[in-house]
């Protein structure tokens, strides 16, 4: 799966796609017995700055019709995703995703199927008070929202995004992981130590973890949950 991220703030989404397990699946793996030995994911960024006209390369402007904040601008837009996709001759391979808060509902169910049916998802971080209406018309994209609630940007939204569908990536997560995501949530759970002394009380972890007894443990986990 190769992400292609669209954002005024490229060095805030490095940090976090190149750290733990996504970084982990945008290296070739070398062990022997891996089963998906390529890389699994790609994240590249494109800065709209980049392909913005001028000497202060604005990417933003006041909104027709009135009303406060800025809008940025489609053409540096139009413009990054041709260098992120437009030359790619499978276009059917193609999802083009914009973040805003009153998009479409963001689920693992999408997480599922845009992993099956996409080679390459390319995501458009908004920022001020959104994107020109005509980017999203232009490249046929779906609004995305991560949830009820308005952020200052679409960095989190994507990163969002590339995170959950980075997990349906075959090989992304390791095959007991991906056991333990068929589950969703496995309620409570416990490490080291056995007792935990805070603030002069102990905290004991639950016996039947210490059972042994499996079934007995799934059934305390599900029913705690
Ligand atoms: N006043 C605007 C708010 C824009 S928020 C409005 O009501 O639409 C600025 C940018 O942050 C948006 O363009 C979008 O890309 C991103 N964003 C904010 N909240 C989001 C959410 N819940 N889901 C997805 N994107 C979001």
């Amino acid at each position: 799966m190769n992400f292609h991220v669209i954002t005024l703030f490229p060095e805030i989404c490095e940090a976090y796609t190149s750290a733990s397990v996504l970084g982990r699946a945008q290296k070739t793996e070398k062990g022997k017995g891996a089963k998906h030995r390529g890389k699994k994911i790609e994240v590249k960024y494109y800065n709209p700055r980049d392909f913005a006209k001028g000497k202060h390369a604005k990417t933003d402007d006041r909104p027709y019709g009135g009303g406060p904040g800025m809008v940025m601008y489609a053409e540096p837009i139009l413009k990054a995703w041709e260098k992120a996709v437009g030359k790619k001759k499978d276009q059917k391979k193609i999802k083009t995703l914009i973040m805003a808060p009153r998009g479409k509902a963001f689920t693992t169910k999408m997480a599922k199927d845009l992993a099956k049916k996409y080679e390459h998802l390319v995501l458009i971080s908004g920022r001020y008070e959104g994107i020109d209406s005509r980017v999203q018309k232009i490249l046929k994209a779906e609004e995305v929202s991560i949830g009820d609630y308005v952020l200052t940007g679409g960095e989190l939204p994507a990163l969002t995004i590339i995170d959950s569908v980075s997990r349906q990536v075959p090989g992304v997560l390791g095959t007991f992981e991906s056991l333990e995501e068929e589950r969703v949530s496995s309620g409570e759970m416990y490490t080291r130590p056995e007792v935990l002394e805070y603030k002069k009380k102990k905290h004991k972890v639950p016996p039947v973890f210490l059972s042994g007894n499996h079934a007995e443990i799934e059934k305390y986990k599900s029913s705690s949950k």
